[in-house]
Formats: C-alpha cells, sequence, structure tokens
C-alpha cells in the first residue's frame, strides 16, 4: 500500500487537533474545578481530581537512580575529595562548572578547589560530570531538584559549601532530610519575602 507523505490542506490548517486539543483541557478544567469544589463540601471524595503533585507542599519519594542536585563527596575526616582536576568542567555541556584550583597543604595531594561552583540556571542535569570524575568526588544522589525560585542569578549558583553540606546532611540525617531542609528554606524565604514587602 502507498503511503501518504504529503498533508491536505484540512490537516495544514491544523484547525481540528486545535479544537481537540482544546476540547481536552476544557475538559479536564470544568472536571478538576468541579470535583475541587464538591471535595471542599465533602461530596465525592473518593474520586480523584487532579493527579498534579503541589510541589512544595507535597512531593514524591524520588528513585533510587534519580539524577538530582549534585554533591561533592567527602573524606573520612570530612575534607573534599575533590582534586581540581577540571575533567567534570571540560565535560560538562553547558559550561556551567566553575572551579579554582588552590595547593593542597598535603604533598600526597596535588590540588584541591578553593572554589567549586556550579550554576543551576545554566545546568542540565545530564550527569557528565559526574561520569567524568575519575575520583568519585562529585553525585547526583541527593534526591532533591534544584531550587525553584530566586532574585538574582547568585541565587542559582551552588557553591563548594553547599555541595560540600549536602554530603554531610545525607551521611547524618538520611536521603529525606535534604528535601525537608530544601522546603524548609523555602518557607523561610517566603515569610522574608513577606516580611520585606511589608516593610
Ligand atoms: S549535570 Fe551536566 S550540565 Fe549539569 S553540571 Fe553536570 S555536566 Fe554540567
Ligand atoms: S569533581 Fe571530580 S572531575 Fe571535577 S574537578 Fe573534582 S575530581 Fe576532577
Amino acid at each position: 500500500m502507498k503511503r501518504r507523505t504529503e498533508m491536505s490542506f484540512s490537516e495544514k490548517l491544523y484547525l481540528g487537533e486545535i479544537l481537540r486539543g482544546l476540547a481536552v483541557t476544557m475538559y479536564r478544567f470544568w472536571r478538576n474545578l468541579s470535583l475541587h469544589g464538591l471535595h471542599a463540601v465533602g461530596l465525592y471524595k473518593d474520586v480523584r481530581a487532579s493527579v498534579t503533585t503541589q510541589y512544595p507542599d507535597e512531593y514524591k519519594t524520588y528513585p533510587d537512580n534519580y539524577r538530582g542536585s549534585h554533591r561533592l563527596t567527602l573524606k573520612e575526616e570530612g575534607s573534599v575529595r575533590c582534586t581540581a582536576c577540571f575533567l567534570c568542567a571540560t565535560a560538562c555541556p553547558a559550561n556551567c562548572i566553575f572551579i579554582e584550583a588552590g595547593e593542597h597543604p598535603d604533598p600526597e595531594v596535588e590540588k584541591f578547589p578553593l572554589r567549586y561552583e556550579i550554576d543551576t540556571l545554566r545546568c542540565i542535569y545530564c550527569g557528565m560530570c559526574v561520569e567524568a570524575c575519575p575520583c568519585d568526588a562529585i553525585r547526583m544522589d541527593t534526591y532533591v531538584h534544584p531550587k525553584i525560585w530566586g532574585f538574582n542569578r547568585a541565587d542559582f549558583v551552588e557553591t563548594k559549601s553547599v555541595l560540600m553540606d549536602r554530603s554531610t546532611i545525607l551521611a547524618e540525617r538520611g536521603r529525606t532530610a535534604l528535601m525537608e531542609d530544601q522546603i524548609a528554606g523555602y518557607e523561610q524565604e517566603e515569610v522574608e519575602l513577606w516580611e520585606r514587602i511589608k516593610n
């Protein structure tokens, strides 16, 4: 059978598809609105209204292989494992890792990062930095996602201490702690924002 490759005039107008899309959207909108209204007065509680997770008020437990925000892993005595070799920054396709290397006081270690920063507005969470690292110094197993709001670019730059603290929190308080802290941070920022608006 010969395959048809050209679109007809009516298909090129996309009118049918646009109308179909609008019908689905409006159906979902009115269904959810009606159900939420009914739930508010105690009716049809067993019929689920929407499937959207109301983040950050609600959040899901991510699977073990979830590629979340970065952390810099630590040595046993708590110092950063990174040797400032720049392989992660070189592999990064978004050019969002900034490293400033310094001489390490330990003669056994050549270098360490004086500064290590990730611009999360540029990061595409591809995991290439993790793959490139020869000493398991950077991981994305924090189960948290990037900051969702801020007021300037600096608010989205994760510093060495932020990246190191994630490793400490994960080791000491477990995987849910990072998410709890992130949400507590959002709540605190919201309070501070309202204070600023009021004053
Ligand atoms: S996850 Fe990808 S884009 Fe983000 S810092 Fe790592 S290499 Fe760069
Ligand atoms: S995180 Fe790994 S790849 Fe990146 S500079 Fe440090 S040691 Fe090198």
